[in-house]
């Protein structure tokens, strides 16, 4: 619903006739729910050179950029921000971050200049009762964020902020903390998470960006995609019982709670979609989801 009609609908054709400031009936209306649901997406990253490539992964997120309404702001929850506690960034220009090593130097020159939301993170801490949000003033944005959505907003117009990974708690309990945050969709806030279904850099075949996807990664992911396709979410939560693909697909499950965060955030029957299907060096399940 466009906000005038909201206003009209309410009778507030005039601010002033409420005595209400500017300001006020702009917090007011900010307040107001939208009709336009963000929705929230889980985006596979796999290796950081995808930054630069152009690729079928790649152009699938040019294709979202196209397709995807204009937020307010992003959210991010990215594999690559650990922490003990839950915190959001409140940097007004959050920095680029080069967390990885051994790649050319072209990689450590890309800048993602997009706007930092403070005001939005700190919506999160008001939304959010489960757990205490706290605020990083210095925290960027990290690969697990820019390398993917500079494809999709290459113009870094929409403004950006982090939420990190509370390491030390279960893939039960960050369900949990996303289901509080479905609340922020309806506020212009669109949640995308950064991670991969199967991460196990032990196994990866570098020699092949397009080698055919190995055993257990084809199985790992295709039982994960059999479980999104039916919304079976205790089931995904719980994915060690995926027996021993899970075992070698999520060695540690750094890349896999993002997922949680995409499957928290959003509601049973809204629709889903795999924005892009695929592996990359025959062990990294590139499988991005758009909810709603
Ligand atoms: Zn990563």
């Amino acid at each position: 619903m466009e906000r005038r009609t909201a206003l009209k609908l309410l009778g507030l054709g005039a601010a002033g006739s409420l005595g209400m400031t500017l300001s006020d009936l702009k917090k007011f209306t900010d307040d107001l729910p939208s009709d336009e649901l963000q929705p929230a997406l889980f985006l596979g990253h796999g290796s950081p050179m995808n930054a630069l490539a152009n690729n079928p992964f790649t152009q699938s997120l040019n294709a979202l950029g196209t397709s995807l309404k204009k937020p307010k702001a992003v959210l991010i929850v990215s594999a690559h921000w650990l922490t003990r506690g839950t915190f959001v960034s409140t940097a007004v220009k959050p920095e680029t971050i080069y967390d990885f090593g051994g790649f050319p130097p072209a990689l450590s020159q890309v800048v993602y200049p997009a706007p930092g939301a403070p005001e939005q993170a700190k919506l999160v801490k008001q939304t959010v009762v489960g757990t205490v949000v706290g605020e990083d003033p210095n925290m960027g944005l990290d690969h697990g964020a820019w390398s993917v959505i500079k494809h999709v907003w290459a113009d870094a117009s929409v403004p950006v902020f982090q939420m990190s990974i509370d390491w030390y708690k279960s893939p039960q309990w960050h369900y949990e903390l996303a289901q509080e945050l479905k609340a922020l969709r309806k506020k212009g806030i669109m949640i995308i998470t950064s991670g991969n279904i199967t991460h196990n850099l032990g196994n990866v075949v570098w020699s092949d960006e397009n080698a055919a996807p190995v055993d257990w990664a084809s199985e790992f992911d295709s039982l994960v995609k059999k479980n999104l396709d039916s919304r079976n979410d205790p089931s995904i939560i719980a994915y060690e019982n995926f027996g021993n693909s899970a075992r070698i697909a999520v060695p540690s499950n750094d890349h896999y709670l993002p997922l949680l965060y995409t499957l928290g955030a959003t509601d049973k029957n809204e629709n889903l979609k795999y924005i892009y299907e695929g592996f990359q060096y025959g062990t990294i399940s590139m499988r991005c989801v758009q909810i709603g």
